[in-house]
């Protein structure tokens, strides 16, 4: 077991910090998406955005660092399945890591 020292015990990391987390990332399959911009409506982290015009409007992950936490609500919204979240999202530094086990696409109701 590991304990804290003094200096890491003053430090809270921050989730909005690069040094302590990795974001969530998602891939966009812009074959299949028609720039219906739901997705970006009900991301919790604000993290997509549509943009382009007519046929190209598409959506975009933000690039630097997007506030994307994996919740894969984007991918349970699409209805034309074009979002997968292929990378989740991780705290380092001292925070333990839970197996999460494998990321799965939500349930259908
Ligand atoms: S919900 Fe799907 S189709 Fe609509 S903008 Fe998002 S990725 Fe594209
Ligand atoms: S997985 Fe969640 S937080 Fe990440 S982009 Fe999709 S809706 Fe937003």
């Amino acid at each position: 077991m590991s304990y804290l020292n003094l200096i890491e015990r003053l430090r809270i990391p921050t989730y909005d910090n690069e040094e302590y987390a990795t974001t969530g990332r998602v891939r966009i399959d812009h074959e299949k998406c028609n720039g219906c911009g739901m997705c970006a409506m009900i991301c919790p982290g604000n993290a997509l955005y549509i943009a382009g015009e007519g046929k190209n409007k598409k959506a975009y992950l933000e690039k630097d660092f997007p506030q994307c936490m994996s919740c894969n609500n984007c991918a349970a919204i699409c209805e034309r399945d074009a979002i997968i979240v292929n990378v989740t999202y991780d705290f380092g530094y001292f925070y333990k890591i839970l197996h999460r086990g494998e990321m799965k696409p939500p349930r259908k109701f």
